[in-house]
């Protein structure tokens, strides 16, 4: 069985990869969308285990010590990371599984797995970000100001990535991931080949 594709979706906080991500599965259903752990609070609405699952900075660190990483990252002072076994095995058995990760767990991920599909999200503009972030109403003065400014060391990366998508319309912007993940299946470099047939 062919392998499953291994794609990242980065971009700044705020820009909206959630919601993309959300409307993707409505397209494409058999997409596994990882779920990471953080040591950060739940926001309100925010479930464990579908969101994210939750954990404390020890169980974090014991992890990492662990190796059960395959990526893990520290942003905006508080822990995230991806499993290494759950995250293989879904590949393995052919399923295709999105990482939505920032640029530092992004760059691990392409050393260990160099096949990885690299996405990156922009806003349509700098005051489209600072709104998103502060409609959000769930940050602080303190903690809005620290993920601009992180924001903008995010995009200075974009070159790292293999796809820029501006997120202006949602339908869009899933759409056109849609269309980078049918064209990465093409891909005869991935084995993708012609069918069997008889010559005649
Ligand atoms: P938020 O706290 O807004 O949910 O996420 C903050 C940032 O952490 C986002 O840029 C998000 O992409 C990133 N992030 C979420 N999960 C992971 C992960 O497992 N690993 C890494 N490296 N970054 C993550």
């Amino acid at each position: 069985m062919a392998k499953g594709l291994l794609l990242v979706l980065s971009g700044p906080s705020g820009v909206g990869k959630g919601t993309v991500c959300q409307h993707l599965l409505k397209m494409r259903p058999d997409l596994v969308i990882s779920v990471s752990l953080t040591t950060r609070h739940p926001r309100p609405g925010e479930v464990d285990g579908c969101d994210y699952y939750f954990t404390t900075p020890e169980h974090f660190r014991k992890l990492i010590h662990e190796e059960a990483f395959l990526e893990w990252a520290k942003v905006h002072g508080e822990y995230y990371g991806t499993l290494k076994e759950t995250t293989l095995e879904q590949l393995e058995r052919g399923r295709d599984v999105l990482l939505e990760i920032d640029v530092q767990g992004a760059l691990q991920v392409r050393r260990q797995v160099p096949d990885t599909v690299m996405i990156f999200m922009v806003p349509p503009s700098w005051e489209a970000l600072v709104e998103r972030i502060c409609c959000r109403g769930t940050e602080s003065e303190e903690q809005i100001r620290r993920r601009l400014a992180e924001a903008e060391k995010e995009i200075a990366l974009y070159t790292e990535y293999d796809y820029l998508i501006v997120n202006d319309r949602l339908e869009e912007t899933a759409g056109l991931i849609n269309a980078v993940i049918t064209a990465e299946k093409c891909r005869v470099k991935r084995g993708a080949a012609p069918p069997c047939w008889e010559a005649n």
